[in-house]
C-alpha cells in the first residue's frame, strides 16, 4: 500500500488516538512493521529508556520493537500511553493548565533513519501532541508548528479537537490561584492545604531497534499555570531531545528553562560523540546546566534546587540516566521493563529543597 493511500484508508477508517495494540494498526506509521532478521544478525541491542512515569511506555515501545516496528512508530506509541491517561497531570489529557486554565501541550521528536525532527508548541485541545510532531516531521517541510496553526494541522489530519482540563486538574488550577495573591477576592484555601512547589512532569522516550536505528520523543503539558505561550524545552530540537542515528539519542524532563539554555539533548549526543557512555554524558551535561544556572535560582547551598534530569541511548543498545539530585528512571534492557536508579550530581540538600 502507497503511503499516500495508507493516509486515506486510514483518514476513512479509523479513529485516531485510539493506543495500537499491534505495531501494523498503528496510525500514520513512518513505515510498516517488518519481520525482524534473526538476532544472531541484529546490529545493536535493543533497548527502550524513559522518565520514572514512562514503566508502560517502554514496556510497550519494546513489545513493539519486537514486532518490527519502526523507532520512532515505538517511541511514539509508548508515550501515548501517558498523553491519553487522565491520570497523569504532567502530560497530554489531563496535563495542569497554564495560568488563564487552558491546557497548552508541547511535544517534539527525531527520527534517527530519515534524520527527520518535528514539533508543536502550545498546542490546544489535541490530547497526543506527540503524535502530531511525528506528522509535522513525516508530513511536512517544516519542523515547529505552534498554537492555532499547529491545532489546525492535527484537525486536517483527523484529530478531534477536545477539552483537555479533567476535573482533577481544573481544581488544582483553582487552589493555585485561590492562593495565589492575599489582596485578590478569591477566598484562600486553607494555609495547610497550599501548595507550595508548582508540580511539573513529562515523559522522554528513547529507543534503539535491533537493526540500529535511533529515536527520540518527549512531550509534555508543561510547567504548572505557565504564563500562557510559553513552551519550555520539550518541543525544542536539541533540548527536549535529540538524535543523531550514527551516535545516540539523549532527552529531559524537569525545569526546562534550564535545559533549553545548554541545548541539553545535543549537549549530551555531542559527548557521546566524543566517546562518553551514556551515563557519563547525561551527568556531563548536568554539570553544564550548573555552570550556567543564574545566581537568583541556586539554593542556600550554592546548588540548584529544581529538579532536571537526562536520559541517553548509544548505537550499541547502552543507556543511563542521570539527575541533579537522586531519581529512578525506566527502562527496558532486553529482559524486562524496569525502574533503576539515575546517576546524580547532589544527594537531595535538606536544607534548599
Ligand atoms: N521540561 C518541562 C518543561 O519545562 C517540564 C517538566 O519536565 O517538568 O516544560
Amino acid at each position: 500500500m502507497s503511503d499516500l493511500l495508507s493516509r486515506r484508508v486510514f483518514l476513512t477508517s479509523t479513529a485516531v488516538g485510539v493506543a495500537a495494540t499491534r505495531a501494523r494498526d498503528i496510525a500514520f506509521p513512518m513505515r510498516p512493521a517488518r519481520p525482524l532478521p534473526p538476532a544472531s544478525r541484529w546490529a545493536s541491542k535493543p533497548v527502550a529508556v524513559a522518565s520514572a512515569n514512562g514503566l508502560r511506555a517502554v514496556q510497550k515501545a519494546f513489545d513493539m520493537l519486537m514486532q518490527g516496528a519502526d523507532t520512532l512508530d515505538a517511541a511514539i506509541e509508548g508515550v501515548k500511553i501517558q498523553e491519553l491517561d487522565p491520570n497523569d497531570d504532567s502530560v497530554g489529557y489531563g496535563g495542569l493548565p497554564n495560568a488563564d486554565g487552558v491546557v497548552q501541550l508541547d511535544a517534539s521528536c527525531m527520527h534517527g533513519p530519515t534524520k527527520r525532527a518535528g514539533a508543536v508548541g502550545a498546542l490546544e485541545g489535541i490530547k497526543t501532541p506527540s503524535e502530531v510532531a511525528k506528522l509535522v516531521l513525516k508530513y511536512t517541510n517544516h519542523i515547529f508548528l505552534v498554537g492555532e496553526g499547529a491545532k489546525r494541522f492535527a484537525l486536517q489530519y483527523g484529530f478531534k479537537e477536545e477539552d483537555l482540563l479533567t476535573a482533577h486538574a481544573r481544581e488544582v488550577w483553582l487552589h493555585w490561584r485561590a492562593n495565589l495573591n492575599p489582596d485578590d477576592d478569591y477566598l484562600d484555601v486553607p494555609e495547610a492545604e497550599r501548595m507550595s512547589t508548582r508540580p511539573t512532569g513529562t515523559i522522554n522516550c528513547d529507543v534503539v531497534t535491533p537493526q540500529g536505528d535511533i529515536s527520540s520523543v518527549t512531550t509534555t503539558s508543561g510547567l504548572a499555570f505557565k504564563i500562557p505561550g510559553r513552551v519550555g524545552d520539550s518541543p525544542i530540537i536539541g533540548a527536549g531531545q535529540y538524535t543523531d542515528n550514527a551516535i545516540g539519542a539523549a532527552g529531559s524532563t524537569g525545569r526546562g528553562e534550564s535545559n533549553i539554555k545548554v541545548c541539553g539533548g545535543f549537549l549530551t549526543v555531542e559527548f557521546m560523540r566524543r566517546g562518553m557512555k551514556p551515563t557519563d554524558a547525561c551527568l556531563e551535561t548536568l554539570k553544564r546546566v550548573v555552570q550556567l544556572t543564574e545566581p537568583r535560582l541556586l539554593g542556600p547551598d550554592g546548588r540548584p534546587p529544581f529538579s532536571l534530569n537526562f536520559y541517553a541511548v548509544n548505537k550499541r543498545g547502552e543507556f543511563g540516566a542521570a539527575s541533579l539530585y537522586p531519581g529512578r528512571f525506566a527502562a527496558h534492557d532486553g529482559a524486562e521493563a524496569k525502574l533503576r536508579d539515575t546517576a546524580f550530581l547532589y544527594e537531595r540538600p535538606a536544607a534548599s529543597r
